[in-house]
């Protein structure tokens, strides 16, 4: 096969694109399938619409070539293992009866079988189910998925590139199946998923495709010289076929690094890199292998991530430099589309000025066409939109709203005493314990208590002006009082006021702060069928008022007990967000971070002895490359001290993350200099305690005992026994009593009994102390 590449004007690119439509329909006919009320047919019938739409907008918009195999009606890595063949034994059966079903089946689990396991792809918001692979499994090509919706596109006279997960990030990406030995490598099984993967590419050159993209983004992370090796295999192999269409490795969301030679050095027609700010680093690493000679580069210069619009003259100057790199340059947004919502143009209650500022995917496929024209034709063929552009960058950078002087000057003379306690550790805790006199292994919960029907339907009430505000707050005072007369009941030590107030702990934080946006349609996918509406860090942030005490006054106005506050942390509100992309994230941390603290000074001087500042986020923001560890590290745990540490020494700060594992950043989380953590460790027999201990943590902790993802009732005594395992790790002085992470989509009955049980525990372990 011959490497010329497709000589010409340089083109505008995507490599996927949202898959809900305009309203979500996708998401309301897979619901509505699941639900028997829509057939498999009415389902691929709306599931083909909005392919066709998407192909339809993106060849009008000025695109040359359409995405296609990025649709799925799940989750792409899961359509990636029935392409080869990885289906899990325990839902064979369920998927060779009925494709459709089956496929749902591995995706959300069914009456006898498991789902896969589901994790975050990469550093997004967006999760994947994780393929499970083992020594006996059995690869076998099935490009039907790929093959079709290439045909499909094509048939509606389109020039089409399906995009597949790549064969190293597939497996990269794996994970041993049940019953396989934990130090399996599926990166072993390389060999075996080449000739599937040729299969494939047969397959689609057989339906009419001359390009393919493989997409590999695991190549993007620390890799070892093994896995370095593989990639060099893996496109040894494929570039030497002889019956492929021409290939396109594409890599994004950070630099390729070490990668990048081997890929250059593939015999594939094309790579595609990240040059956004993720990516910083792929410039100069470029120039230094010398460029691609003879190949296809296509340079993602819009992010595929934030929601801003581009700076048009700054990605030409990119541009322009990376012609000299490569036979031709395509014009393409860093990552799929996949990770903005449709169309800001949607955006009714956002004012025309700042509507302006925001670009989502629609107005990123029109940025990559004007940029495209621009390199192919000179800015002379794009003055208007350049023009344009200039004026809405000038807009964003003067306006009050970016540029807040009282913000910015608070943000400046914030010195290291202010993220730092009074006190140091020792001393704070004996003031802790003289003020709140709580007995040895303390119990308490998360934060939010079963997010009811009632409660769901009263915020909709109150939203279609059915219910007034005084009607909405009974509604919620009325919960509070239901919440803290069962703890009291109950016997816990440190109640909650159960967060009834709340529909999600980043937006109605978000909701209250100025320089926030909220987005009426700004949907994007999650996992399978849920979708989020993320709040957009637009400007400078401030606080115009308190925006949780009432609450957690009036829940402390009805106990004798400790109520503890309950805020949601400046890592977290930033991971679950849109970002700015005009200063550095801990710039924005900052922001954030002071004005939570004026929420905690306000909590402190209500009467609130205890203040628990969430940061789930803290691990799943940490960026790809070990490299870029410590300096995140550094702003994020600096953030969340400066939240905290203006308290007195006997207010006692908590905070909470839940994951079990935790490693690599068991320094950070001493570094927050919390009074308390609670972790969840229930599933994993309190591992983190003993890894806390092992670190030498030295305050006190709350490894989970009640596993909250499913509505399984523990029993006393196995709570007990989780308990008196904690104590081997963690001395009674320091040990708390929780669940593993809030009760808000558990139910009503097994939340009363599982906490009944948790107090019992306590009390029987507290007696044989
Ligand atoms: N306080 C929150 C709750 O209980 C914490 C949620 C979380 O950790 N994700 O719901
Ligand atoms: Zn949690």
């Amino acid at each position: 096969m011959s490497v010329t590449t497709d000589s010409g004007a340089a083109r505008a690119t995507v490599y996927g694109y949202p898959r809900q439509g305009q309203n979500r329909e996708l998401k309301k006919a897979i619901e509505g399938y699941w639900k028997g009320r829509v057939t498999a047919d009415a389902l691929r019938a709306t599931a083909a619409e909005l392919r066709r739409a998407n192909w339809r907008q993106l060849a009008e918009a000025g695109l040359h070539e359409v995405p296609t195999g990025d649709f799925s009606y799940y989750d792409h890595v899961l359509d990636t293992s029935v392409m080869v063949g990885a289906i899990p034994a325990r839902h064979r059966e369920a998927v060779a009866a009925d494709p459709l079903a089956g496929y749902f089946a591995m995706a959300r689990g069914s009456q006898d079988a498991a789902p896969l396991e589901m994790t975050k792809w990469f550093d997004t918001n967006y999760h994947y189910l994780v393929p499970e692979l083992g020594p006996e499994t059995v690869f076998a090509a099935d490009s039907a998925k790929q093959v079709d919706e290439l045909t499909e596109a094509l048939s509606h006279g389109h020039a089409a590139r399906p995009v597949l997960v790549g064969p190293v990030t597939y497996l990269l990406l794996s994970k041993p199946a049940p019953g396989v030995a934990a130090d399996f490598d599926p990166l072993t099984l390389l060999n075996r998923l080449l000739p599937v993967y040729a299969d494939v590419l047969a397959d689609l050159r057989a339906a009419g495709a001359s390009w393919v993209q493989l997409d590999e983004p695991a190549l993007v992370k620390d890799r070892t010289p093994a896995e370095l090796n593989a990639a060099a295999r893996a496109y040894r192999e494929l570039g030497g076929l002889a019956d492929r269409p021409r290939l396109l490795v594409a890599s994004y969301f950070d630099r390729l690094g070490e990668a990048l030679p081997v890929l250059a050095k593939a015999p594939v027609e094309g790579l595609a890199l990240d040059f956004t700010e993720a990516g910083a680093g792929n410039l100069e690493d470029l120039a230094a292998v010398g460029g691609l000679p003879g190949k296809r580069l296509v340079a993602g210069v819009v992010s595929g991530r934030n929601v801003w619009v581009n700076d048009l003259e700054a990605s030409l100057t990119t541009l322009g430099t990376l012609l000299g790199l490569a036979d031709r340059v395509d014009v393409a947004a860093s990552c799929s589309l996949l990770h903005v919502p449709l169309d800001a143009a949607a955006e009714r209650d956002i004012e025309p000025q700042i509507r302006r500022w925001l670009a989502f995917a629609e107005q990123k496929t029109a940025e990559l066409v004007t940029l495209a024209k621009g390199l192919a034709h000179g800015t002379g063929a794009i003055t208007a939109e350049l023009s344009a552009n200039r004026a809405d960058l000038a807009s964003r950078a003067s306006s009050p709203i970016t540029r807040d002087p009282a913000v910015r000057a608070r943000a400046e003379a914030v010195t290291d005493a202010d993220a730092r306690r009074s006190q140091p550790y020792p001393e704070r805790a004996a003031a802790q314990r003289a003020h709140l006199r709580l007995p040895l292994l303390p119990t308490t919960t998360i934060g939010s208590f079963p997010q009811t029907g009632e409660l769901r339907a009263a915020r909709a009430d109150l939203r279609a002006g059915r219910i007034d505000t005084a009607g909405y707050e009974d509604r919620v005072r009325a919960e509070i009082q239901e919440v803290v007369s069962f703890q009291e009941k109950t016997g816990l030590d440190v109640l909650v006021h159960g967060e009834p107030e709340r529909n999600d702990m980043v937006q109605y934080f978000a909701e209250r702060l100025t320089g926030y946006l909220a987005t009426q349609h700004g949907w994007v996918q999650s996992y399978g069928t849920r979708y989020v509406r993320p709040p957009i860090l637009a400007g400078d942030i401030s606080r115009p008022g308190p925006m949780t005490v009432r609450w957690t006054s009036y829940a402390q106005s009805l106990s004798d007990r400790p109520v503890k506050g309950m805020l949601t942390g400046p890592v977290t509100m930033l991971a679950w967000s849109f970002v700015r992309d005009d200063q550095p994230l801990g710039d924005t941390a900052r922001q954030v971070a002071l004005a939570l603290r004026d929420e905690v000074a306000d909590l402190e001087a209500a009467g609130t002895s205890v203040i628990q500042v969430d940061e789930p986020a803290l691990r799943e923001t940490l960026p790809l490359r070990a490299a870029g560890h410590p300096a995140y590290l550094e702003w994020a745990t600096r953030a969340f001290r400066l939240t905290t540490a203006g308290v007195r020494p006997d207010t006692q700060i908590h905070t909470h993350m839940c994951y079990a594992e935790f490693g690599d950043i068991v320094q950070a989380i001493d570094d927050l200099d919390a009074d308390v953590i609670s972790l969840e460790a229930a599933r994993s027999h309190m591992q983190v305690a003993r890894e806390l201990a092992a670190h030498g943590y030295p305050r006190e902790a709350g490894p989970g005992v009640y596993d909250i993802h499913s509505p399984r009732v523990p029993d006393t005594e196995e709570v007990a026994a989780l308990l008196r395992t904690g104590l081997k790790a963690i001395p009674a002085e320091r040990l708390w009593v929780n669940p593993d992470c809030g009760l808000k989509t558990r139910g009503w009955p097994e939340t009363r009994t599982s906490l009944e049980h948790l107090v019992a525990a306590a009390r029987t372990v507290r007696a044989g102390l």
